[in-house]
């Protein structure tokens, strides 16, 4: 049993403790009535600016200002979870690959050896690092970064789990490993607890969520790194998922477009993300018939 929750929540009377299933805790604070504070970073910043105006705005949490706080900018957001009862949330990272293009860029220019990431790879995997990086014990950012996309279902399936927390309290982020798709369908199947009717309800807010992806300025605009769609259900059978997380998220370069389903190749931005969600629905319609 773990609790990742970084402050208790107030909303119309009702007391919960926020779950927070990614990012490091000191980035999210209690906001106004039924909003977080997230570390404001002006590349998400300027993506919910332009998502407010967008068709995808009823799929991503409401942007409602920036706020000061001990000497800090957060962006204020909707609370995704504040219309729930004890809710199960999931949040699955989106995508073939988790840096940016231009974060390899960098890296080739001018690389900086991380040694608190060599560090991580021997803990999952100590064959991992090449002879050079056990000499080194570091590698760089997008090397680690690559090794996990490989390791997960990021490559092979464009999305990967990130965290699940039940209602019953149960809770895990170590999915670092998994990969298969039968693996996935019985992680799901536990996840939305055998019901039918939430399963249906997520395949069709999925669809819905691809449908108006395809169709969206900002989405077809945008090379969509490290998102995630947060799934949110409750034993009321209240389902819903939402887009977050806008941090990687970046304009693309003039005269280029993808269509987030074409296989990526560095210099064509192409991210997978509609690639995995394609996969992500057809898993969930395999757990339902299964
Ligand atoms: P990372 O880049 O490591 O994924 P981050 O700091 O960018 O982390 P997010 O991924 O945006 O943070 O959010 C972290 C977690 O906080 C999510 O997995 C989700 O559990 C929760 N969360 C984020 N935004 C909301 C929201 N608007 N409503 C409810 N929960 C949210
Ligand atoms: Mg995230
Ligand atoms: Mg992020």
């Amino acid at each position: 049993f773990i609790l990742w929750s970084p402050f208790i929540q107030v909303f119309k009377k009702h007391r919960y403790p926020w779950i927070q299933l990614a990012g490091h805790q000191g980035n999210f604070h209690a906001g106004d009535a039924g909003s977080v504070l997230k570390r404001l970073d002006p590349r998400e910043q300027a993506c919910f600016k332009k998502l407010m105006s967008d068709s995808l705005k009823d799929f991503v949490p409401e942007y409602r200002g920036d706020v000061d706080k001990n000497g800090e900018t957060f962006i204020q957001l909707q609370d995704l979870l504040c219309d729930f009862t004890s809710p199960c949330v999931m949040d699955v990272k989106m995508g073939v690959r988790t840096y940016l293009e231009d974060e390899l860029h960098k890296a080739r220019r001018s690389p900086t050896l991380r040694k608190d990431m060599y560090q991580k790879m021997v803990e999952i995997d100590s064959t991992a690092p090449t002879t050079e990086e056990h000499e080194q014990k570091a590698v760089t950012k997008p090397r680690y970064m690559q090794w996990r996309d490989e390791m997960s279902s990021s490559v092979e399936l464009g999305f990967r789990l990130e965290g699940i927390k039940k209602s019953d309290g149960n809770s895990s982020k170590d999915f670092k490993k998994i990969k298969t798709r039968e693996s996935i369908v019985d992680i799901l199947r536990s996840f939305v607890g055998g019901n039918e009717n939430i399963v249906a309800k997520y395949i069709r807010r999925l669809k819905d969520i691809m449908a108006t992806q395809e169709a969206s300025e900002f989405f077809t605009s945008h090379e969509v790194i490290g998102s995630s769609l947060l799934f949110v259900h409750d034993a009321e059978e209240k389902v819903s998922v939402w887009m977050i997380d806008f941090g990687k998220t970046e304009p693309l370069p003039k005269g280029i477009t993808v269509n987030h389903r074409n296989q990526w190749q560095e210099g064509n931005h192409e991210d997978g993300y509609l690639f995995g969600l394609d996969n992500l629905v057809s898993i969930f319609e395999e757990v339902h018939t299964s």
